[in-house]
């Protein structure tokens, strides 16, 4: 269908007050976080704003009778091109449908519609000593019906999971405009066998299946107390043999993230008062819990990682915590200036390895790194083997952008290699969707049959996942 006739027919059924045709409206869309949108904008043919089911449900049975694509959208901090339309479409904005519909503290559950900013989302639940535990770095700016349907996680997913753990139930506009609950019509339990999965299918589906219209999460307590570890290594290897000396004597910190000596030398560079100790890679371990515990397992850590480190720092104080974590929360910032001419690239940015492989696959990023003549900084989610490796090129340079996706490639490739994945958080969307045979093998025949049961005309965020 033609994009003036989309245009016209859309703002005829909802109006312009939640439809935008404008073209400078339309290049905002044609963007998300990653690396490849900023190569290569894609630009909508319309964008509508839902704030009901009924919206939904209009653009959607629409679409599906005049088979153009539809593109969901939350804030547009993906890396990876997922909400962006690659073939043209509508792309609907759900940012602005953020309501919190009931908090159910005596079930310890929310009802959220999908549009909510997680920070938000845990400001409200803070109120009852409640909290969603999944805590990605875009905390402030991402949307939860984005955190599901790219099952986000973070920092914190060592001791608390991924988004996946704590979807209790679903609705779903489907491809056709039909509704779908999963997780039970009017269920309000936590623990629930009953029926084929579905609420899991559509996690991590990013888009290609349907339209996440409400969101039922589980909440946790909130823990009263943390503490905070910097372990200093001067052999690379050390660093996750002690992960795993920590974890065999029963100690599950919510947090254990890396510095390698890359990220070091980028956090002083950036901001020389932090001064990290000049080291081959730096631990911080987080405990939370009751104060008797963290106490408890804080000394355990400072022991069993005195064994092999250069050094351990523990505090439960809260200023010298925000001390100690400050070199890991400016990381990400810190590696964008390590060249005064570049940029950091958003790509092959979160891989997961086993954590038996994790010394290997630092080296190996490295050598391709010196390989393509191209800085990488490394830090991550060591507990969990979710590396993260931040090239830095000057975009402008074409030849460099043509050796930094060779390198990215490798750093996919290293990856399966390992044992791993080519993304243990950011999810797949169109930058690593040619990667779907070599991590999955037959199993991508039965994704698009499951897909075709869901979106049979195929226009439900098309191109993305595989
Ligand atoms: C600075 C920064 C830090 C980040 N840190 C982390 C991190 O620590 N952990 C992590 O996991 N990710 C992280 N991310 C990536 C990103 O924030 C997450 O993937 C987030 O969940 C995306 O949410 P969003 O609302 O921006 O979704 P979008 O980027 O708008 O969309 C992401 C995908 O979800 C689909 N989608 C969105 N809403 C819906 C809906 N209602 N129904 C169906 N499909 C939908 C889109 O089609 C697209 O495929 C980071 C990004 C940035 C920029």
């Amino acid at each position: 269908m033609e994009k003036d006739v989309i245009k016209k027919q859309l703002l005829e059924m909802l109006g312009p007050d939640i439809v935008l045709t404008q073209d400078i409206d339309l290049m905002y869309y044609s963007y998300d976080s990653s690396f490849f949108t900023k190569l290569t904008p894609l630009s909508p043919s319309a964008v509508v704003l839902p704030r009901s089911v009924e919206d939904v449900q209009k653009v959607m049975r629409f679409a599906y009778q005049n088979k153009v694509n539809v593109i969901p959208r939350g804030a547009g901090t993906g890396e990876t091109g997922g909400c962006v339309a690659i073939e043209g479409g509508i792309i609907l904005d759900l940012s602005s449908w953020n309501d919190i519909v009931e908090i159910d503290a005596p079930n310890m559950q929310v009802i959220v519609r999908p549009g909510i900013i997680h920070a938000n989302l845990n400001e409200q639940l803070a109120a009852y000593n409640l909290f969603f535990p999944p805590d990605p770095g875009s905390s402030k700016m991402c949307t939860i019906g984005g955190m599901v349907a790219n099952n986000a996680s973070g920092l914190r997913a060592v001791k608390y999971g991924c988004t996946e753990q704590y979807i209790l139930g679903l609705e779903m506009v489907l491809a056709n405009g039909d509704i779908m609950y999963t997780g039970g019509i009017n269920a309000r339990c936590i623990k629930n066998v009953s029926g084929l999965n579905l609420t899991k299918l559509m996690i991590g589906s990013e888009g290609v299946l349907g339209i996440i219209t409400r969101i039922r999460l589980r909440c946790w307590p909130k823990p009263r107390a943390r503490g905070i570890a910097m372990v200093v290594f001067d052999k690379l290897d050390d660093a996750p043999a002690t992960v795993l000396d920590v974890y065999r004597e029963g100690i599950l910190p919510s947090g254990i993230e890396i510095l390698d000596s890359s990220a070091i030398s980028a956090v002083n560079q950036f901001k020389p008062h932090i001064n990290l100790p000049d080291a081959e890679a730096i631990l911080l371990f987080e405990v939370d819990g009751n104060p008797p515990s963290v106490e408890f397992e804080g000394n355990v850590i400072k022991e069993v990682a005195g064994k092999r480190a250069r050094s351990v720092e523990w505090s439960t104080e809260p200023k010298r915590m925000a001390e100690l974590w400050e070199g890991r929360s400016i990381t990400a910032t810190a590696a964008a200036r390590v060249r005064a001419d570049g940029t950091r690239v958003f790509a092959g940015e979160d891989i997961s390895v086993p954590l038996s492989r994790v010394a290997d696959t630092l080296r190996a990023i490295r050598a391709l790194g010196a390989k393509y003549d191209i800085k990488v900084v490394n830090y991550g989610h060591i507990g969990d083997g979710n590396v993260h490796t931040a090239p830095v090129i000057n975009p402008e340079i074409p030849e460099e952008v043509e050796r930094v996706k060779k390198l990215v490639h490798e750093i996919h490739l290293l990856a399966i290699e390992m044992g791993g994945s080519t993304t243990g958080e950011h999810g797949v969307g169109i930058v690593r969707r040619q990667y779907a045979g070599l991590e999955h093998g037959n199993a991508v025949d039965y994704m698009r049959k499951i897909k075709m049961a869901f979106d049979p005309e195929g226009i439900m965020n098309p191109g993305k996942l595989f």
